[in-house]
């Protein structure tokens, strides 16, 4: 059988192909795959041909977000079935070294990251019309569920371990910086967790204005309204958690202003290094925790989209076939109207 993939071979040269491939084995799956969406890493890869330390050193098939519907089940595969529409959680920690034996699988020696040039080889990615996958890997969603929504339950799992690092959000002040995908949907379980008032910046107005649909009480541009944070300093600062999604400096500076003494900043976005006011970090008591992907947040992700718990649909922007998978990427690069940008295959 074969099955066209979007292959990265480096910066800006993405090409779909047809390769062949195998059917499942033992507790695995054949999937034929539904949407896929684009996320911050894979626009590096493309952009760039990587970030940091992480490069893309030999052709990758890209994508570690997406859904399909179960095809055929492998030997030994009961807990699914033919038909139901899943989302392939790309962590695939080894269960044997050190911190997947104290349980935390994060943190894994020899973490295998579907669509992550971080190993060499490549694991390589969910852009394809066919996927084989290990079964359980596969978390399935009800009915009403849409492969665009089942396909955001990546993103939503960071988002779910990023607030998992600020407590109980209860009655909180929270801000968000950033309001792309990931800022987005941390506004959602934000919400969903019970916070007071949630505010969210950007420097894109098409950006915020997704963001009180996402459940945010009020959209600053920090761009066009420089002063727009300035209010959040009394007493010290306001903010019992601020969640930097941006990882640009600026926004980065602000939340160490506008956080309370003894607050919360959640570091989510990612980049290299920076300069932070680190009188601040000291005189205010601030913690300033990193967060990275998730762990058994993807079961819960699974379960609050299936239940419209949470509703990703407001992040989705756009949607391309596969074969105009150059254009999608073209689109999720522009910022001034692409938020989450999908494939969609078959
Ligand atoms: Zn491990």
């Amino acid at each position: 059988m074969s099955t066209r993939v979007a292959r990265l071979y480096g910066k800006q040269n993405l090409k779909v192909e047809t390769q062949e491939f195998q059917p499942p084995g033992p507790g695995q799956v054949l999937l034929r795959m539904a949407a896929g969406g684009i996320c911050g890493s894979d626009l590096h890869y493309y952009q760039d041909g990587g970030f940091g330390p992480i490069q893309v050193r030999e052709p990758i098939i890209s994508g570690h977000e997406a859904s399909g519907y179960i095809e055929a089940l492998g030997e030994g595969v009961s807990h699914l079935t033919v038909g139901s529409l899943v989302a392939v959680n790309p962590s695939q920690p080894c269960g044997k070294c050190h911190y997947c034996q104290i349980g935390q699988p994060i943190h894994c020696l020899d973490m295998r990251f579907m669509g992550s040039a971080m190993r060499l080889p490549h694991e390589q990615g969910m852009f394809r019309d066919w996927l084989v996958v290990e079964a359980k890997q596969c978390l399935a969603f009800g009915g009403e569920t849409t492969p665009g929504e089942a396909a955001c339950a990546e993103p939503l799992a960071v988002c779910l371990h990023a607030v998992a690092q600020a407590g109980d959000l209860e009655d909180k002040r929270v801000l968000v910086t950033g309001a792309g995908p990931i800022g987005l949907l941390t506004v959602a379980v934000a919400k969903h967790a019970g916070a007071a008032e949630i505010v969210v910046t950007d420097i894109a107005d098409a950006a915020l204005a997704r963001a009180p649909s996402m459940g945010a009480d009020r959209t600053v541009n920090v761009l066009t309204d420089q002063d727009g944070l300035t209010p959040y300093q009394a007493n010290k600062g306001v903010f019992d958690v601020v969640f930097d999604c941006s990882a640009a400096g600026p926004a980065l500076r602000s939340a160490f202003a506008v956080v309370k003494p003894r607050g919360t900043i959640v570091q989510v976005g990612v980049t290299g290094d920076m300069t932070i006011p680190l009188n601040a970090l000291v005189g205010k008591e601030i913690v300033w925790r990193g967060s990275q992907r998730f762990d058994q947040e993807f079961a819960q992700s699974a379960a609050l989209i299936s239940a419209r718990a949470i509703d990703v649909r407001p992040i989705i922007s756009h949607a391309f076939p596969l074969q105009d998978a150059v254009a999608a990427f073209e689109q999720a690069g522009d910022r001034s109207v692409a938020c989450k940008v999908q494939i969609t295959f078959g």
